[in-house]
Parts: C-alpha cells; sequence; structure tokens
C-alpha cells in the first residue's frame, strides 16, 4: 500500500515545496571557467546565480585563487569543472558542496599523451585535452549533465530547466548549420597552433593541427625549438597560425613574420573578448575571425 501511496504522496510534496521555491533565491552556482559559467546559465535560467573562477580574459590555466573566492567555493549549492588536470587548485579549497566534473561523458582527445604530475605545472593536458567545450557539439553532453545536477539540487525546478535546456539547444543546432555552413570551405586547413587549445573545434570541422608552438602544453619554446617549427613550417608550406587571445604575441610575430603564416588569434573561452558573451556567440565570433582569416588571402 505504501508503495501506492508513494509516489502521489511526493509529487504533492514537491508541489509543495515549488511553492516554497519560488520565493526561493537562486542557487549559488561557481563554474571554474566561463564557457561553463554560461552553459549552467542556460539551463539554470533565472534559478542561478554562477561566478566563475577564471577570469576570461587571461590565461586559464593559471588561477590565482583569492581568498574571496574561496570563501564563495565553500559557500556554494554546486560546483562545476572542467575536470581533468585543468583545476588542480580545486583540490586545495576542499570544497563541501557537489562537484560537477563536465568532462565525464565526453569523449576525449589526445587521451594517449603520456602521463605527466599534473601538480607539477598547472596545465600540461596529462589526462587527455581538456579544451572540450570547443567542440559546440559538447555542450550537449556539459548540459544534461548541468540539468540532472540542478535537477537534483532543486527538484520543483527540474521542468523549467529542462525548458531552458531545450531552448539553449535550438539555438545551438541553429548555431551548428551556421557555423558548419561557414567553414565546409575550408575543411582541409593545415595550420600550427601556439597552445593545443583547439583539437575539438578542429576536429569539428576538418582542420588539421599539423604543430604546436609549444613542445608541452604550457611550456613555451626555446630559441632552438621556435626556429626548427619556423623551418618546417616552411617546408611543409604551413599558411595559417592560430594564436589564442592570451599567447605571447612577441613569439607570435616571430613566428609569423618567419613564415608565410598569416595568424588568426582565436578566443578560448566565453568572455574572452566582449562580443563573446555566451556559449553561442563565441563560437560566432571565432568561426567570423577564422574564416575571414582565410578568406582575405
Ligand atoms: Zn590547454
Amino acid at each position: 500500500m505504501i508503495r501506492v501511496f508513494a509516489r502521489p504522496l511526493l509529487a504533492a510534496a514537491l508541489a509543495l515545496a515549488g511553492a516554497a521555491l519560488a520565493a526561493e533565491p537562486p542557487l549559488r552556482v561557481v563554474a571554474t571557467s566561463t564557457d561553463l559559467k554560461s552553459l549552467v546559465e542556460a539551463v539554470g535560467g533565472d534559478q542561478v546565480s554562477v561566478e566563475s573562477v577564471a577570469p576570461p580574459a587571461s590565461d586559464p590555466h593559471a588561477v590565482d585563487l583569492k581568498a574571496s573566492q574561496i570563501l564563495r567555493l565553500k559557500g556554494a549549492a554546486l560546483i562545476v569543472r572542467v575536470g581533468l588536470d585543468h583545476e588542480p587548485w580545486l583540490a586545495k579549497v576542499r570544497p563541501t558542496a557537489p562537484v560537477l566534473d563536465a568532462s565525464q561523458g565526453i569523449a576525449l582527445l589526445q587521451a594517449e599523451t603520456p602521463r605527466l604530475r599534473a601538480d607539477a605545472r598547472p596545465h600540461v593536458h596529462g589526462l587527455g585535452n581538456p579544451h572540450y567545450w570547443l567542440d559546440p557539439e559538447n555542450a550537449r553532453p556539459v548540459t544534461a549533465a548541468i540539468l540532472r545536477q540542478l535537477s537534483k539540487l532543486r527538484p520543483a525546478s527540474a521542468a523549467a530547466f529542462e525548458a531552458n535546456r531545450t531552448q539553449f539547444l535550438e539555438r545551438l543546432d541553429a548555431g551548428l548549420k551556421r557555423w558548419r555552413e561557414a567553414m565546409v570551405p575550408y575543411k582541409g586547413t593545415r595550420m600550427v597552433v601556439m597552445h593545443e587549445t583547439w583539437p575539438y573545434f578542429a576536429a569539428r570541422y576538418g582542420l588539421v593541427i599539423v604543430g604546436a608552438a609549444e613542445p608541452v602544453p604550457g611550456v613555451p619554446p626555446t630559441p632552438a625549438e621556435v626556429a626548427a617549427l619556423i623551418a618546417r613550417m616552411r617546408a611543409g608550406n604551413v599558411r595559417l597560425l592560430v594564436a589564442d587571445t592570451h599567447s605571447d604575441s612577441a613569439l607570435v610575430n616571430q613566428i609569423a613574420h618567419g613564415t608565410v603564416a598569416r595568424v588568426a588569434t582565436l578566443v578560448p573561452s566565453v568572455a574572452g573578448e566582449p562580443e563573446a558573451r555566451d556559449y553561442i556567440a563565441l563560437f560566432d565570433l571565432n568561426v567570423r575571425r577564422f574564416t575571414e582569416v582565410m578568406a582575405a588571402r
């Protein structure tokens, strides 16, 4: 008998909770990147207030936590992280809130990279390439995980979260169509990257990364390595160098001047430039920038 009544009772309790929660303040979520912040906001809507730990315009690998941020991490209802070796500082904070690792359920690239000590340097891609949010298709599993987690924390709003995500996926699908059409002519483009930020983006649009300026992710090249890279780019007739917003511009110029490559400076994260105001706008900007540089040659 209890089994028979449990469901309606639970539903009634949830409805009551929903009425009570309507007046509740937004869930406080801390995301470790502006990209995850944007995706949490897309699902959470006005039921969440999200803060990103990493400032968007700087190197996301070199986060220096302020005391106020540690306090906010400790007071959060939920922490959403990139995972892998992207946030070695998180273990030291020892957060009490549930931590959603957004890398779960992602088909990782470069996971065969030999494991390096993730604590020796902040970001060496030692567990696979962590820049998976730069394949826009990966927003699907990431927002699904966010939906599950937010619904668990605030069951009365589960339907609203689901509706928000559906609306976001409609925008994403429209974007995917737009970006695919714009990128089709550049399939097979061979490029050198400053940092291995772009393998997911490259895989999505059929671009070929033939080299990276950094010998190991996060480690600047020596002068001899720069000279060798320039020689290889000339020999291989590589015509595109992809830099990130926070790349060392002197090094970018040195490589560009030594070769026939044009430079496309792409934005790795939401809010890295004002135009990249959310996750969809980030790809609109990067696709436009890429195609503009390619079309100008
Ligand atoms: Zn990286």
